[in-house]
């Protein structure tokens, strides 16, 4: 099968191009580095069927980051039948830089002018055909997001596949043409393919070419002896690249008509930037930006209205009771969602229930156990789907790259970069691909620190926990409110996850920061077809989970529950002698000074079960509540099958407090994440011994969050004792770091 690779800059438009190609619907973002692998999927419009690669967006064929690496090696290696080089028509001179180092391997090249509809939007204009001309291969103007010129470029593509190529460089200085060339003709002696892109390499003394072709560099020595360039020296790296700038300038500028000829138009765009991305009210805006988000996803009491209504509850005695309005006030839109779904879920259930024989072990296993731990997780689909509209709308917007760039700001000097903000805003949405994407870090050592705080950035599955403890809480104790405490908690993971990092980048981590390029792209209007292609994706996932890996969990969870370890069927009201009892109860000492040990009464054990169960999947730690509900608490597991009835039933069964229970959602964030994401960081880390320490840095971490949690929660004064280790500590680190500074000064 034919094969055509795509290649461009971060940002210029690959996926969206892949997507439209293939109706694929891979992750498409408003930042550079969102593609780290490459993919592959079917073009099928043409006489036969093509494989669509998206390679990682990169700037050049330089070998610095481990995306040039792939791309590169990708088109070199694999040599596919064409490479549709997309470049953004609205940064035309910019893009053609990595054009015109591709145009030196020897294989077939369309150019995709992508963006075509904002470059006219502008009132620009691009003449296409002229560009052609000069650049020797095919070049069709294209919007991948309107999905205009694409079967033209699939055309020609193909049209050109079927023609053999050879490289052509743009480098016209004199004595370094010769040069290239020499190396050319040593080359290609050598039988080596591409000779014209390796020669080139060869005379930047780019690193990989080095290694690869050791006999050929005493060409370059050689010549260096001879030949001195006034401007750049010996850097020919340098001077090749101004060469490639100089003639885009003088042969590729003038095939662009401007109408704004002026070089600094400040642009809405800029505007925006001049407020979201102050230096000191960036963060701040930041912060109150994802509250809001919060308070439209879980409040209860919408902009604080509550006081308008007077504790009336809309559709009072009917089952929309309390959907819309509540006691406390309007409901937000997630809430709402959410109550609808809890509705038809109770509705359900209950449906069920009258159906089966009542008094039969099967019954319970089926309400119980599967209904009863599958609904509690249900209800919070709307609220993780509205989370992540939310989110999306932040990324696709551009939002999120400012935030990148202000934290870099802010936390460079502590050895963070921006580029490491990328997987770990990532990690909101699922641990394991934001894992993967630390690839595009280049340092080892800030990768590794990288990987084992993206799980404290509370994701997608840790939702459930977040939102029916909090809600629980609500309701049993009757304190403030549940986007208050989900928003609060997502901080508590934000900040672990800086604080922690900075403590390993100046201990066992330490190493250089590499400097942070990025440029931020245009805020654009969010698109509606990817924000409905990853809201899809995610329901579907989470759906997927629930009938699998969720639905076994609960049936197994079900069965030690009601089962002793002599295999005795057990009743409800004996699950206190069941294996699943008798091992929460083994375990339950070490939890003492996190608030949900020993504490507790009889039934404390659940809150270790459930958080063992989460490291299959996070979301089991409720739906395991839920199968448990119906024995720790009959008459309130009776009122629904919802998330936030199991925890208010293993709250009245057990006697946990508000300090505790939030020491259980922040333990449950920050400990070992699930097994997939656990595998994940495995395949990231460099040895088994890192990943060793990987492991117990989560075990350590949870523990001393959460009982500094629970100790202040419980007895404030404690906060001045914490307060005052973690000064210690932080000066203990200084201190030996300057020792260690002034012996390696002396020495
Ligand atoms: P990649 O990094 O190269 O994979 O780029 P993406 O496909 O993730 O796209 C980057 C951003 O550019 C996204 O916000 C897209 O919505 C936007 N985009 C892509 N193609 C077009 C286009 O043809 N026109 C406009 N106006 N925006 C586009
Ligand atoms: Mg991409």
């Amino acid at each position: 099968m034919y094969r055509f690779a795509l290649l461009g800059n971060p940002n210029s438009g690959k996926t969206t191009l892949f997507n439209s190609l293939t109706g694929s619907t891979a992750h498409v973002g408003n930042w550079p580095g969102v593609t780290v692998d490459k993919r592959e999927g079917i073009y099928k419009k043409l006489a036969e069927p093509i494989a669509i690669v998206d390679l990682p967006g990169i700037y050049s064929l330089s070998p610095y980051t481990s995306e040039e690496v792939i791309a590169r090696n990708y088109v070199l290696d694999e040599k596919p039948d064409c490479v549709i080089n997309i470049i953004d028509a609205t940064n035309l001179e910019r893009n053609l830089y990595l054009t015109t180092q591709l145009m030196e391997i020897d294989v077939p090249v369309v150019i995709a002018l992508n963006m075509m509809d904002a470059v006219e939007k502008r009132g620009d204009s691009i003449d296409a055909k002229e560009l052609e001309k000069r650049l020797g291969v095919p070049v069709v103007k294209i919007s991948a997001l309107k999905e205009t010129g694409l079967d033209k470029l699939m055309e020609r593509a193909y049209a050109v596949s079927k023609v053999e190529r050879k490289g052509v460089t743009v480098i016209e200085e004199t004595a370094l043409k010769h040069l290239i060339s020499d190396i050319k003709i040593a080359l290609e002696g050598q039988g080596v393919d591409n000779p014209l892109f390796h020669a080139v390499k060869l005379a930047e003394l780019d690193e990989l070419e080095v290694l690869m072709h050791k006999d050929t560099v005493n060409m370059i020595e050689a010549f260096k002896k001879q030949y001195h360039n006034d401007t750049f020296g010996d850097d020919y790296e340098a001077l090749i690249a101004d060469g490639r700038y100089k003639y885009i300038t003088k042969y590729f500028s003038p095939t662009i008509k401007r109408k704004n000829e002026e070089k600094f138009i400040v642009t809405p765009s800029d505007k925006a930037d001049r407020v979201l991305t102050h230096k000191i009210w960036g963060i701040p805006i930041f912060l109150m930006i994802l509250f809001l988000i919060f308070h439209l996803t879980f409040s209860e009491n919408l902009f604080f209205l509550g006081g308008l209504f007077n504790g009336k509850v809309a559709f009072s005695g009917t089952a929309f009771e309390g959907v819309f309005l509540s006691e406390s006030g309007i409901n937000s839109i997630g809430v709402l969602f959410g109550n609808l779904v809890e509705s038809l879920t109770n509705l359900l259930s209950s449906v069920i229930r009258s159906i089966l024989p009542a008094d039969s072990w099967a019954t319970g296993l089926i309400c119980d156990g599967v209904l009863g731990g599958i609904f509690a997780i249900f209800s919070f689909l709307p609220q993780i789907l509205i989370l992540f509209l939310f989110f999306s709308i932040l990324e696709d917007s551009g939002y999120m790259a400012r935030i990148a760039f202000i934290l870099d700001r802010a936390l460079r000097k502590f050895g963070l970069s921006g580029r490491a903000f990328l997987p770990m805003i990532m990690g909101f949405g699922c641990s394991v691909p934001a894992m993967i994407n630390t690839r595009t870090l280049a340092d080892e050592k800030e990768k590794i620190a990288t990987v084992r705080v993206i799980p404290f950035f509370s994701c997608g599955a840790k939702l459930p926990i977040l939102t029916a403890v909090s809600g629980a809480i609500v309701s049993s104790f009757g304190v403030a409110n549940v986007d208050l405490i989900t928003y609060s908690m997502y901080l508590v993971g934000i900040i672990t996850a800086l604080v922690t990092v900075i403590l390993m980048r100046s201990t066992s981590l330490k190493g250089d920061t590499p400097p942070f390029i990025m440029e931020l792209p245009a805020y654009h209007k969010p698109q509606p077809k990817n924000l409905a292609i990853l809201l899809w994706d995610k329901a579907e996932h989470f759906i997927k989970k629930a009938f699998t890996i969720i639905l076994a969990s609960t049936i197994v969870v079900w069965f030690i529950s009601h089962f002793s370890f002599s295999w005795e069927f057990l009743s409800d009201a004996e699950i206190d002698g069941s294996i699943l009892a008798n091992i929460g109860k083994f375990l339950q000492p070490i939890f003492t000074p996190l608030g949900f040990g020993s504490q507790l009464n009889s039934n404390g054990w659940v809150f270790i079960v459930a958080a063992i169960t989460g490291l299959i999947a996070k979301e089991n730690v409720i739906s395991t509540f839920g199968t448990l509900a119906a024995c720790i608490n009959v008459a309130i597991a009776g009122s629904g099958d919802s998330g936030v009835a199991s925890v208010v039933a293993m709250i009245s069964g057990t006697g946990i407090t508000v300090p505790a229970l939030l020491s259980f959602i922040a333990f449950n964030m920050t400990t070992v994440p699930c097994f997939a994401a656990v595998a994940a960081a495995k395949g990231e880390m460099p040895t088994r011994l890192h990943y060793k320490m990987t492991l117990l840095f989560w075990i350590i971490t949870s523990y001393i969050v959460s009982s500094a949690i629970y100790l202040i929660g419980t007895f404030w004064w404690t906060a001045f004792i914490c307060l005052t280790a973690f000064i210690v500590l932080c000066l203990c680190i200084k201190l030996h770091n300057n020792r260690k500074d002034k012996r390696g000064a002396e020495n």
